[in-house]
Parts: C-alpha cells; sequence; structure tokens
C-alpha cells in the first residue's frame, strides 16, 4: 500500500497523516478504527515505513531499503508490535509492561520509537491502565498506534488520549476494482468481494481451489434445485456437504446460495449491475421468469434462517437437509 492507493481507499484518512508527517504534527497516539479489511495495520505500516524509510519518494517508503524491509518482517528494534498471543482471549498487562520496558531501557538506533496494538480492544482492564499513563507522558519522539474494529470496548479515558481516525468500509465496485488490477478473473472476484469487504480476504479466496469449486457446486445445486428435488437431495449428500465439511465453509456455502436467489431478485427489479453470477446470465433468466420476486424474497428468508440456525451451532448437513426441501417445497 501506498499514499496514493490509501487515498483512493480511505481518503479521510490519508489526508490527515500526510499532512501531519510533512508538517511534522504526528500525534502522539492514533488510534485507527473501523470495520475488518479496510487497511488499518497497512495504515500503521504505511506511516511507520514512511518515516523510517532511508529514501521515501512522494509516494511512500521505498519498500527495498533496510529499514522498510525490517520493519515489513516485524524486526525493526524501533518498532513494537502487540497483539493477542496466538489462541489468547486478551491482551495481558505484561504484554505492555514489556512494550514499556522496551521504550525505557532499550538503546535504540534512532531517536524515534513506534509501537502498535493490534486487537486494541483486546487489552484487559489492567493493560489498559498502565498503557494509559505511558500514552499520557509520552517520551519524545513516540508514535502509538492502536488498532481495532471494536472501539466501544475500549476506556473513554483511552480513547479520550488518542487522536481517532475512522476508516469506512470499501464500497463492492472498490473492492472489485482493486481485484481486477491484480488479475484475478471475474467470475471468482463478483462473489468473494460480495462475501467480504475485506480485500486480503477476498483475494484469498480468490486464489483458493475450494473457493472455485464451492462456487461452481452452489450452481449445480441450484440447476437441480430448480429442476426437481430428487435430483437436489441426492447431490447434497454426495458432492455437496463433504465439500462443506466444517461451519465455516457451509457458511460460505450459505451465501453463495444467497446470492444466487438475489441475483434472480435483482433480475426482477432490473437492476443487472449488481448481479453477482454475470456468466450465468442465461440460466439466471430462465429461473427468474418461473419465480415471482415473493417466491424468492421467500427463498432468500429461507437461507438466512439457515445461516442463523448455523450459528446457533446446529449441524450443518442437517442445516443444509432441511433448506433444500424447504427450498424445494418454496418453488411450488
Ligand atoms: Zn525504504
Amino acid at each position: 500500500m501506498d499514499w496514493r492507493e490509501l487515498s483512493k481507499q480511505q481518503q479521510t484518512v490519508a489526508k490527515v497523516l500526510r499532512h501531519a508527517i510533512t508538517r511534522k504534527e504526528l500525534a502522539h497516539a492514533y488510534l485507527l478504527e473501523g470495520p475488518k479489511g479496510t487497511g488499518k495495520h497497512q495504515t500503521a505500516m504505511l506511516v511507520t515505513q514512511t518515516l523510517f524509510c532511508e529514501s521515501p519518494t512522494e509516494q511512500g517508503p521505498c519498500m527495498e531499503c533496510r529499514n522498510c524491509r525490517r520493519i515489513g518482517s516485524g524486526n525493526h528494534p524501533d518498532v513494537i508490535w502487540v497483539a493477542p498471543e496466538e489462541g489468547a482471549a486478551s491482551i495481558k498487562k505484561e504484554q505492555i509492561a514489556y512494550l514499556m520496558k522496551e521504550f525505557a531501557y532499550r538503546g535504540v538506533e534512532s531517536g524515534r520509537k513506534v509501537f502498535i496494538i493490534e486487537q486494541a480492544e483486546k487489552m484487559t482492564a489492567q493493560a489498559e491502565n498502565s498503557l494509559l499513563k505511558f500514552i499520557e507522558e509520552p517520551h519524545p519522539g513516540t508514535l502509538a498506534f492502536l488498532v481495532t474494529e471494536h472501539i466501544h470496548q475500549l476506556l473513554d479515558t483511552i480513547i479520550s488520549r488518542c487522536q481517532v481516525l475512522t476508516f469506512v468500509p470499501l464500497s463492492d465496485r472498490a473492492l472489485e476494482e482493486r481485484m481486477t488490477q491484480d488479475g484475478l478473473p471475474r467470475q471468482l472476484l463478483k462473489p468473494a468481494a460480495a462475501l467480504t469487504h475485506d480485500y486480503e480476504e477476498a483475494s484469498r479466496l480468490c486464489k483458493e481451489e475450494w473457493f472455485a469449486e464451492a462456487r461452481s457446486q452452489v450452481l449445480q445445486l441450484m440447476q437441480r434445485l430448480y429442476k426437481s428435488l430428487e435430483s437436489a437431495l441426492p447431490y447434497i449428500y454426495e458432492k455437496f456437504t463433504p465439500n462443506f465439511d466444517n461451519t465455516q465453509k457451509m457458511a460460505v456455502g450459505l451465501d453463495l446460495m444467497l446470492f444466487w436467489y438475489r441475483d434472480l431478485l435483482s433480475l426482477h427489479l432490473n437492476r443487472q449491475e449488481e448481479i453477482v453470477y454475470e456468466d450465468q446470465m442465461d440460466a439466471l433468466k430462465e429461473q427468474m421468469l418461473s419465480r415471482s420476486s415473493d417466491q424468492t424474497i421467500r427463498a432468500m428468508s429461507l437461507i438466512l434462517d439457515a445461516r442463523r440456525q448455523l450459528d446457533a451451532h446446529v449441524n450443518g448437513v442437517s442445516v443444509m437437509e432441511r433448506l433444500v426441501i424447504r427450498l424445494g417445497g418454496s418453488h411450488k
């Protein structure tokens, strides 16, 4: 990510930070908050590398010098990352204590020190309180980034001492544009972008064999269901459910099914630009003609119901079985 890209995705954030860097008026602590996949982590990285880079350009850090590389790999002595330890539910007081110690005693290479706390809302109250003292009396040259998706879980006293930068979700269009530039196939990037607003996650999905397979199985299921329940049921037992063998995958499967009906509805409403399965236009049009928009909406609510059952830990196979039977009935 460079500054130009950040400006495209998060105009306000980019403007504020760039201006502060140019004028050497960075705040001591920034709270980067907003939904997943909106570039908070990359922004903290971009600012940090811009500050430490040996030969930055107008667009940002060079990404090649020793400092850029060490920051990128998490090995710069003056840049400290803190996050909940793997599998841990919280950031502990000891982790914050470690961070403060690093800053207080360690011989450092430059006058500047940056620390970045990921999932800051996961700090224990004790951790937050000890951090509070630290950001109230910052050492000169210290810059803090607190990164969170859940700002309201942080203490008000922490929030009020940081400059809050809010990240907005990427529009579907911006996400699709970015993925198209990456050369990802359109038939995958459309459903991936519809599934998540997280660029990294959407790109990862597009590169996964499983996802391509999932998409084509959902499309098959939709065709079979259109023909008859009798052809759909054996398909879910033999082909479909073995491939969606955990809750997360099944949730993706349900969403992919939902997009099919949403596409049918978009056709009913003449909103062709919103269609996810663009390459299935013939099949969509055929099905649209034999199904009213009310029937389509009913099918969508059945899928959302199934999604809720899945969230309530009902077994994935039974959820799907029940759904397919109900969808089969709803077409008549
Ligand atoms: Zn550099």
